[in-house]
């Protein structure tokens, strides 16, 4: 028999580097091969089990999830950094979207269509597509994944989910409670390595049917150079430049609260974060003030976690020195917290002065950073915020109903919010971007099963 070496990798918490949180232990290209085929061969006994049971393990998995929220919280809080209260929060979102796809499973997926002929019956069906390869990112551990694994498993298709390493012991902790839920054997396989090698494996992998991706534009790009020229099913949400808009008759300690708090919740490693303010002239100085005294009042540490790795301390550190030396002015934070050595603390920040051709205006930079920009008017506000090569989330503060609606028109995003922070989503609503920011199949929703599903139409001559 062959020995099989596996590359094991140490997991560190971001917030204590000294501090060891796990260990990952990486499969072989070889062995993704192998469970690939094995997903290959549950399918057919899983599309033939009852969407009902299929959709009472995701219920199983909820309980079992809300059960285990503590565990799976704290994993995910060491590995990744975010804090305990936004993984807490996390997790019972994970909870409700087990519970919305596992009702599916009780749900029509068709139609019984007229016939031209009286003797005939005609309907339609949906039925899953055979092996799902889910590729999620590190930023929301349990969400992302549990939105593209539920809809995936009720409708009947088997997944081979690459998880981030960044965040492979918390899936192997999700992966086991679908396994302890009653989930038969090979039906949901986790494939723990790196991207490169065993994610490129499930792209190229001729029993993947459909690819499902969350993550950067760079990646999303070689799955499309790698997959796209295949009659693979692919779904990739990416990246964001999310702008809000405060119009002089907002509410603004209402825009100001939430404008802040969509920066630099999760430590701005969201891909719906708010980035970028358009503030209208008049309420500039107040409004900006009043940024500046919320931004205050995070307490990095505490209410706000460190950045996931080095890779991305780096990175965000990188896009501030690059702001400042193209000319935008620093008015808060700008470096690592102070005394927050041991991690990869940076002070939430925000820069003035920005001018539309800086890359802190257009770049994603996912980390706590915030650009002000001073408008003249709603309709600079709107041409500014739509000129970009991203289209995800973006929102308006105003009291002035025709400006809302015509922003909910005009804005060229996926996700439109008037008088709400860029992000959020609920299980039950659609969610992606348009443009850059993905590929146009929706997540999420009734518009899930667009993406998970293709459609057999039925005629029966009754004659
Ligand atoms: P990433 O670097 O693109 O990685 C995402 C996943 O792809 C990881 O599991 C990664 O594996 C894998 N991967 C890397 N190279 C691959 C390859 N050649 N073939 C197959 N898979 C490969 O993204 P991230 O750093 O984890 O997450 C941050 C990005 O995600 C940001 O750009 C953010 O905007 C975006 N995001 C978008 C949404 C949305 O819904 N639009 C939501 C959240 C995040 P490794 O384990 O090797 O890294
Ligand atoms: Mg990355």
């Amino acid at each position: 028999m062959a020995i099989i070496t596996r590359a094991i990798r140490d997991q560190f918490n971001p917030a204590k580097l000294s501090e060891c949180v796990g260990q990952v232990e990486m499969i072989t290209i070889d062995e993704t091969k192998a469970i690939v085929a094995g997903a290959h061969d549950a399918f057919e006994n899983w599309k033939n089990t009852s969407s009902v049971t299929r959709g009472e393990i995701l219920r199983v998995t909820a309980d079992l999830l809300e059960q285990n929220i503590d565990t799976v919280a704290e994993t995910a809080t060491r590995e990744m950094g975010k804090t305990k209260n936004e993984m807490i929060g996390e997790v019972k979102r994970g909870a409700s979207i087990l519970r919305y796809f596992a009702q599916e499973g009780m749900r029509a997926t068709g139609e019984v269509l007229p016939s031209a002929s009286e003797m005939k019956i005609l309907y339609s069906t949906r039925v899953p597509l055979g092996v799902v390869a889910a590729i999620t990112p590190w930023n929301f551990p349990v969400a992302i994944p549990l939105w593209k694994i539920a809809p995936a498993l009720v409708y009947g298709n088997t997944v081979v989910w690459k998880p981030s390493i960044e965040a492979a012991l918390t899936g192997q902790l999700i992966a086991d409670l679908f396994e302890q839920a009653g989930l038969p054997k090979n039906v949901l396989n986790i494939v723990q390595g790196r991207g490169s090698s065993v994610g490129q494996v499930l792209l190229e992998a001729p029993e993947v049917k459909a690819i499902t991706f969350t993550g950067s534009n760079g990646v999303g790009q070689n799955i499309l150079n790698t997959a796209g020229h295949t009659n693979k099913k692919i779904q990739l949400e990416l990246g964001g430049k999310n702008a809000a808009i405060i119009l002089a008759d907002a509410d603004l300690n209402l825009a100001t609260k939430l404008t802040i708090e969509g920066a630099m919740k999760q430590t701005g490693q969201r891909c719906t974060a708010t980035s970028r303010v358009y503030i209208e002239e008049a309420v500039y100085d107040k409004a900006l003030d009043q940024l500046l005294v919320e931004a205050q009042k995070i307490e990095v540490g505490v209410t706000m976690g460190p950045v996931s790795s080095q890779g991305q301390y780096e990175n965000i550190l990188a896009a501030i020195e690059k702001a400042k030396s193209e000319g935008a002015k620093l008015v808060f934070g700008g470096g690592p917290t102070k005394d927050q050595s041991d991690g990869y603390f940076i002070d939430p920040t925000v820069f003035t002065n920005v001018t539309h051709d800086m890359a802190i205006a257009h770049e994603e930079v996912f980390g706590p950073v915030l650009a002000v920009i001073k408008v003249k008017d709603y309709e600079e506000a709107l041409r500014l915020s739509n000129d970009s090569e991203f289209g995800l989330s973006a929102s308006i503060y105003t009291s002035n109903i025709q400006k809302a609606f015509d922003f909910i028109n005009r804005s060229e995003v996926g996700l439109v919010q008037v008088n709400d922070e860029t992000g959020g989503a609920e299980p039950q609503a659609p969610f992606g971007g348009v443009k850059n920011s993905s590929t146009g199949a929706r997540e999420q929703g009734q518009a899930a099963k667009e993406f998970f599903t293709t459609m057999k139409t039925v005629t029966i001559n009754t004659k």
